[in-house]
């Protein structure tokens, strides 16, 4: 089984388990940018953030055989901090590196004007820059802030099929495909969708611009959902180029959109400036 997860914030997790996904099938990632858990204090602290996935991140994942692609952006629940959104200014410089695949995740937490600003200027940015728009859909009140989402991309250029919608169930999943955008399912632990409710949309909905995703982080998550969700497809009496078409063939051609994916093999340089993943000399040196 051949598995790219389309969103999934490595930074925030171990070598075990780049390990571990790989010897699942993860070939390929898309990590978007991300908040801290704690408030950032200045834009800074993104340039330092955007340059790690670029750089330090990359070379983390080439180690276990994995292609690591990210999308940038300034993220809905940092919206509303006036210390964060100067980044907006820095954010299209970023926009041109060769391994950036989309603007993201931008979208909606509060639904506040602040969010209303961001989300609009980075579907622009987006445009501007050819890239595609991974958009977060919030947690509460899912379906007022679907349409609010959907709302601005009207009004925004860039088109619905270039936009992946996020974080659906079973409440957006018919709204969100009416619009013509890509569909996104983050499958955790206890919250959001389990594999099985996954399984069900897919069989109800169909494949055409299916995406499913871990969205592992920080938090309570599981970088193995997307293999876990291929495994559930087989069991359900999908065949295994259903299989193929969701983990692999589908977020290849969504992010294939900013013509920058790059699935060839990677070098593995020991080093990325001076560091590796290696922590001390091996034993009996
Ligand atoms: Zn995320």
């Amino acid at each position: 089984m051949r598995i790219f997860d389309p969103h999934i914030h490595m930074s925030s997790r171990t070598t075990d388990d780049y390990e571990r996904m790989r010897a699942s099938g993860v070939t390929a990632l898309v990590e978007p940018s991300f908040w801290l858990g704690q408030p950032r204090t200045s834009a800074a602290s993104f340039v330092d953030h955007f340059d790690a996935l670029l750089g330090w991140e990359p070379y983390r994942a080439a180690q276990y055989g994995i292609a690591h692609h990210c999308a940038l952006a300034l993220n809905p629940k940092e919206a509303n901090d006036p210390r964060c959104t100067p980044i907006l200014k820095e954010l299209p410089r970023y926009l041109e590196k060769d391994s950036v695949v989309a603007v993201g995740e931008i979208g909606y937490d509060s639904i506040t004007p602040a969010e209303d600003e961001a989300l609009a200027a980075q579907l622009e940015l987006a445009a501007r820059h050819g890239l595609p728009a991974l958009v977060h859909t919030p947690h509460r009140d899912k379906l007022a802030g679907l349409e609010r989402t959907l709302a601005v991309l009207a009004e925004s250029e860039l088109p619905p099929e270039r936009v992946v919608l996020d974080h659906l169930n079973e409440t957006t999943v018919d709204r969100a495909a009416d619009s013509g955008c890509w569909l996104a399912f983050s499958v955790y632990p206890d919250t959001k969708m389990d594999e099985a409710r996954t399984v069900a949309v897919l069989r109800r909905l169909g494949l055409d611009r299916m995406l499913v995703n871990s969205a592992a982080d920080w938090g309570k998550s599981d970088p193995l959902k997307t293999r876990k969700v291929g495994d559930a497809m087989l069991a359900a009496g999908f065949g295994e180029d259903d299989v193929d078409r969701v983990l692999w063939r589908n977020p290849v051609e969504f992010y294939g959109l900013s013509g920058r994916l790059d699935l060839g093999e990677r070098e593995r340089p020991e080093l990325f400036e001076g560091n590796s993943i290696a922590r001390g000399a091996p034993a009996g040196r």
